[in-house]
């Protein structure tokens, strides 16, 4: 088992990391000072997933599958769970899940009697190496995603990776896309093993999804360390996800997964740095091709282009008037840039949705 800690100034926890530790789930609980009870809070497909009984210690309460389960009606219905069965500020809620129950189980903790504590155990590889780390907890209002939300930090995550066994297979490589993300952000030696790794990695060898997992939560618990608000440092987790966004939106949330969005605008933000002579040509073509080792990234000719660049307007709107994007110097190391010009955006995006209608 691997353990990663936490320390913030609103609190300090632990990030297990290792393969048979779901089974173990209590006396993890335990070990951390958490006591009965706990309101478990899942997707009824996860629990089947999982081999989930509903056991004595765990009162269990379910969210409807998708990102339309990110409502506040939904955080309601969670709050009202924990009303009936009496919890109180000592109470915990225990999140099992990818991002979705993460985000709104987490919120619903958040808010309950002013906090109470949440216990992450994600069941995605996006949840295991990027969503329950950091307490951002968030759910959707009809103009943007993730409108609404807290910063909340866990007591506790527990990520086994033998959880991601029954993932469907476009989860887990969507997973994949924020995992190279990190190598490229801040890792070198990641992003070069993942390369080595990437066939035992598609087929799920577990000893190398822990490594893959533990790794990557170490890079974002350092981020986080460093900058808990997103006021700056954190913000270079973001990379790849400013036209990956973008795409999300003009797929209307459903052509693209969000790792997917983010191997595109990897790819975009890329592009976007060697055009503007910020990153060799060498290291471009690498980044590339890491991404496309994951496998082919889902079509996307035929996106309306005028949906994706109103979705960078509105991204723009929302930030100071400008399109931050998060731009690679080398791998490994990247920078937040607010001054890309617009025109060298559009022709890359343009760029993308051709080569998508040529190669597919
Ligand atoms: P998800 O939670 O929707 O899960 C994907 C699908 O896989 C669902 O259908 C789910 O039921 C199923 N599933 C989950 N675990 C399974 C398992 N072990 N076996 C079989 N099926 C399983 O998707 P996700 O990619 O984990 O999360 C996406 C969400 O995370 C988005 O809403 C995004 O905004 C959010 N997010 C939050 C943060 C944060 O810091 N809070 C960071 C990144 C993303």
């Amino acid at each position: 088992m691997n353990t990663i800690s936490v320390s913030l100034p609103s609190g300090s926890y632990e990030i297990h990391v290792g393969r048979g530790l779901f089974p173990r789930i209590q006396d993890q609980l335990h070990t951390a000072g958490l006591r009965e009870p706990f309101v478990l809070i899942s997707q009824p497909r996860i629990l089947k997933a999982v081999g989930y009984t509903r056991k004595r210690h765990f009162i269990t309460a379910t969210v409807p599958d998708g990102e339309r389960a990110k409502t506040l009606a939904n955080v309601g219905r969670v709050i009202d769970v924990l009303v009936r069965t009496k919890m109180t500020r000592q109470s915990t809620v225990v999140a099992l899940g990818g991002g979705v129950v993460g985000d709104v189980a987490a919120f619903a903790a958040s808010i309950y009697m002013r906090g109470i504590a949440v216990v992450h155990v994600p069941t995605t590889l996006l949840a295991q190496l990027d969503s329950s780390i950091g307490g951002k907890t968030a759910v959707n209002h009809p103009v943007a995603k993730n409108l609404i939300g807290t910063f909340h930090q866990p007591r506790l995550v527990i990520s086994d990776p033998e959880l991601l066994r029954t993932l469907p297979k476009r989860e887990y490589t969507s997973g994949l896309y924020e995992a190279l993300k990190c190598g490229v952000i801040m890792d070198a030696g990641l992003f070069d093993d993942f390369g080595h790794r990437i066939g035992a990695l598609l087929a799920r060898d577990a000893e190398t999804v822990e490594w893959l997992v533990a790794r990557c939560a170490g890079i974002k618990a350092n981020v986080v360390m460093s900058d808990e608000r997103e006021a700056g440092q954190r913000r270079i987790l973001n990379f790849g996800h400013t036209v990956g966004h973008a795409l999300e939106a003009a797929g209307k949330f459903q052509r693209l997964k969000h790792g997917e969005a983010v191997g595109y605008g990897m790819i975009a933000a890329t592009r976007i740095a060697a055009s503007l002579r910020l990153l060799s040509d060498g290291d471009q073509d690498r980044i590339e091709k890491a991404v496309a080792a994951i496998g082919p990234l889902p079509r996307i000719d035929g996106f309306d282009t005028r949906r994706i660049f109103e979705a960078l307007e509105r991204d723009k709107k929302t930030r100071d008037g400008a399109v931050h994007f998060v731009l690679p110097r080398a791998i490994g190391r990247v920078e937040i840039t607010p001054d890309v010009p617009m025109t060298v955006v559009r022709r890359i995006v343009q760029g993308l949705l051709d080569e998508s209608s040529r190669t597919n």
